[in-house]
């Protein structure tokens, strides 16, 4: 197969292993930079075109969008899937899973496990707010945030205020979420390809910190998890319609709660933890699934 790979530097960890998984396995692997590519959109024979060449005869895309290019990126995956091209994951499920808000409806609506959460711009009660989650101790949330960057525990409803109120200054849209005590500062990334978890780890935060995020000194290691977890990551990752996605769970009291589903997930800290073929898997699972003319967002998307 000749498989394109949307992403923005080839030098990337999870961009290099999915070349070389490629090309271990006989396809011809291809890197787009995301940015570069630009498209005609106006035509009846949608093309993207690429260092002054329309890209031609791609029975695959594997797209590897950062959050910082997230629309601009779903546009050249949707151009790809008008022309017919199979995605790895839709250019739609990027974009529900990106869109935290919309993702945690979702995932609410199917009734899989969230910690009581509430969204805000520019609350005209706080401390209702507040108390809708069930008062501090809590965690503040910027919505544009990623590797644990705006994320806040507020010990006191005092404190919640100030930092809202401070958000709301900067007009930030905000989560506001019960804080998970018992989870002990740890999480559980399921890696999903399919309809399976085919690894998962535990990351646990550095002492004195609550974020478990590898970027903020985060450790991982090797996790066993329950038949209930891997259910919950599974049907979460079905709720976002994605096909390769790293769902975040942190372990409650009254079972796993999803955080996030990640709809670009890391292959470097899986992949090191478990010391499994992560990448080969991807590429095993677009040969079994993979075909012309499969993606249902095709021209409508
Ligand atoms: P980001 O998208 O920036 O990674 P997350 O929502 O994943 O933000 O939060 C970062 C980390 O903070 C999580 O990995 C988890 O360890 C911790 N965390 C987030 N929300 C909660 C919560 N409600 N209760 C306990 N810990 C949390
Ligand atoms: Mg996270």
């Amino acid at each position: 197969m000749k498989i394109a790979v949307l992403s923005r530097n080839p030098r990337l960890y999870s961009t290099r292993r999915l070349v070389e998984a490629g090309q271990q396995r006989g396809h011809e692997m291809v890197v787009i930079d995301t940015l570069r590519a630009y498209m005609n959109i106006a035509s009846h024979k949608p093309q993207i075109h690429y260092r002054g060449k329309p890209l031609e005869g791609f029975d695959a895309v594997i797209p590897r969008i950062g959050a910082s290019v997230t629309f601009y990126g779903c546009a050249v995956l949707r151009q790809f899937e008008m022309m017919g091209v199979f995605p790895l994951n839709e250019s739609v499920a990027i974009a529900r899973s990106r869109d935290k808000l919309r993702a945690l409806q979702l995932l609410s609506r199917r009734g899989i496990g969230l910690p009581v959460t509430g969204f805000a711009h520019s609350p005209d009660d706080i401390p209702d707010l507040i108390e809708m989650v069930n008062g501090a101790p809590l965690v503040i949330k910027v919505l544009e945030g990623t590797q644990g960057i705006g994320v806040v525990m507020c010990e006191t409803s005092t404190a919640a205020e100030s930092v809202i109120e401070a958000f709301m200054g900067l007009k930030q849209d905000i989560m506001v979420q019960e804080y998970i005590k018992e989870a002990g500062g740890a999480d559980i990334r399921c890696f999903v390809v399919g309809d399976k978890v085919i690894a998962a780890m535990k990351r646990q935060a550095k002492p004195g910190e609550f974020r478990s995020n590898l970027h903020r000194g985060g450790t991982a290691s090797l996790i066993k998890i329950t038949p209930e977890e891997r259910m919950t990551a599974i049907r979460a990752a079905k709720v976002m319609g994605l096909s390769v996605a790293g769902v975040d769970i942190l372990r409650s009291n009254h079972g796993p709660l999803v955080m996030e589903v990640n709809s670009s997930p890391g292959l470097e800290g899986i992949e090191t933890t478990t010391s499994k073929d992560v990448a080969g898997i991807i590429i095993q699972y677009i040969e079994k699934s993979g075909g012309p003319n499969l993606t249902r967002t095709k021209g409508t998307g």
